[in-house]
């Protein structure tokens, strides 16, 4: 079957792998009929992770159910189902308290488990024909059959589950006031998770117009241009005394806000990918919260020099303790979110399927991946269709 394999740094290609089989009786094999493309693909596409080529991408996935292991015993060929982007047990002491970002069985030894993604386990990914989808009576969720919401449903798997989880994070309460740092499809389905909440005020700072006004047509945000000035102050200007919670959907490949070393952002060192994390302490009331799902590696010592010290990054953590903010962060436990939004899609009271903007053949992947990892104009979420 044709798969995208990462190759090394910026490329990708879309070339013959060997089809997965059921490994274990509580497996199903899913045809996929939608994967996406998403931000957290393009730490391992810039190069900036330890990913070795030969990785078959993937976490995103959708597909119709045509090989089941004797064990299952709730699915049955012909199903529709998307996989959360974890992939967890089910029967572990996080899984059973909702932390199926960090199941303990998956991958002894990491905090939890995905498909297709380094250090997260030997689940190989979607961007493909076929998929295992491994424990598939816990991690496949089904879908009403037919081709209805495939679009909003493919969302399910992370990206509007991980927007809902920002905010959660972040303790959002209906009434709010809230900002959100990126406006890539994480950050949208944050802005648009605090809308159907029924957030007051909603500000989405970013850098791409194209961007900015999904936030503006969609999520009713007042939006924020950081290369217009320093978006902690344009925030402050119409907001005064600092919003209510705040969100973090950039993560570590933040860019930096203060290039032309005026002093607008945080951090005097300006190198330092916690800009964001500091411009959300800023932006945030005192004792309000921050929600980080925007993603940060750990320290590790047996990589290359430039990747070694990722984890350590200067965040103003004296400002945090004076301001007396909380924070949380973390992979989202989409299982957590994913069935009640998947009945808010099917009873049409929430369709996020805005956010997609291209749905494409599996082969158009390396031009897809290209455009996004540039955030090219109009290119905010892409769609593979083997
Ligand atoms: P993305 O790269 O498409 O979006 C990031 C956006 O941030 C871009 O539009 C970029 O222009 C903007 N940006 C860059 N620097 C900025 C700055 N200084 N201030 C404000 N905006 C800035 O990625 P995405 O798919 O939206 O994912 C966002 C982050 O969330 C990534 O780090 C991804 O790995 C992470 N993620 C985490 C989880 C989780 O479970 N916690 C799940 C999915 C994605
Ligand atoms: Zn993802």
């Amino acid at each position: 079957m044709d798969a995208v394999v990462y190759k090394g740094p910026h490329e990708v290609a879309v070339e013959p792998v060997d089809e997965p089989e059921i490994e274990h009786p509580n497996d199903v094999l899913i045809d996929i009929t939608t994967s996406c493309i998403c931000g957290s693909d393009l730490h391992m596409y810039e190069g900036r992770t330890a990913a070795e080529p030969g990785i078959v991408f993937g976490h995103e996935n959708v597909g119709v159910v045509t090989d089941v292991g004797e064990a299952v015993s709730s699915l049955e060929e012909g199903d529709r189902v998307v996989a959360p982007f974890n992939v967890a047990c089910g029967f572990c002491e996080n899984c059973e308290n909702g932390k199926t970002g960090f199941c303990t069985n998956v991958n002894p030894g990491f905090a939890g488990g995905a498909y297709g993604y380094v250090a997260m386990g030997p689940y190989t990914g979607g961007q493909a024909e076929k998929l295992r989808i491994p424990y598939a009576d816990f991690n496949a969720l089904q879908l009403p059959k037919g081709d209805e919401h495939e679009d909003a449903f493919a969302l399910l798997a992370d990206v509007f589950p991980t927007g809902w989880h920002g905010i959660e994070l972040a303790n959002f309460e209906p009434g709010d006031s809230v900002a959100v740092y990126g406006a890539g499809p994480v950050g949208l389905m944050a802005a648009y998770s605090a809308k159907i909440r029924g957030a007051a005020d909603i500000y989405v700072v970013d850098r791409v117009p194209s961007r900015l006004e999904l936030a503006e047509e969609h999520c009713d945000a007042t939006t924020i241009n950081f290369e217009e000035g320093d978006p902690v102050e344009q925030i402050k200007a119409a907001h005064g005394g600092g919003v209510d919670c705040g969100v973090d959907a950039v993560g570590y490949q933040a860019v930096d806000t203060d290039k032309e070393g005026d002093g607008s952002a945080y951090d005097p060192a300006r190198e330092n990918p916690a800009v964001v994390i500091n411009n959300l302490i800023r932006t945030v009331k005192p004792t309000g919260e921050l929600g980080i799902p925007g993603l940060y590696v750990p320290e590790d010592p047996g990589a290359p020099d430039e990747m070694a010290a990722q984890g350590r990054i200067g965040i103003d953590f004296g400002l945090l303790f004076e301001k007396g903010q909380a924070l949380g962060t973390g992979q989202c436990n989409v299982k957590e979110y994913n069935r009640q939004l998947r009945d808010l899609i099917v009873e049409g009271r929430a369709d996020p399927s805005w956010l997609v903007s291209h749905r494409v053949d599996l082969d158009e992947a390396p031009e897809m991946y290209e455009a996004f990892d540039n955030r090219e104009e109009g290119v905010t979420k892409v769609l593979l269709e083997p």
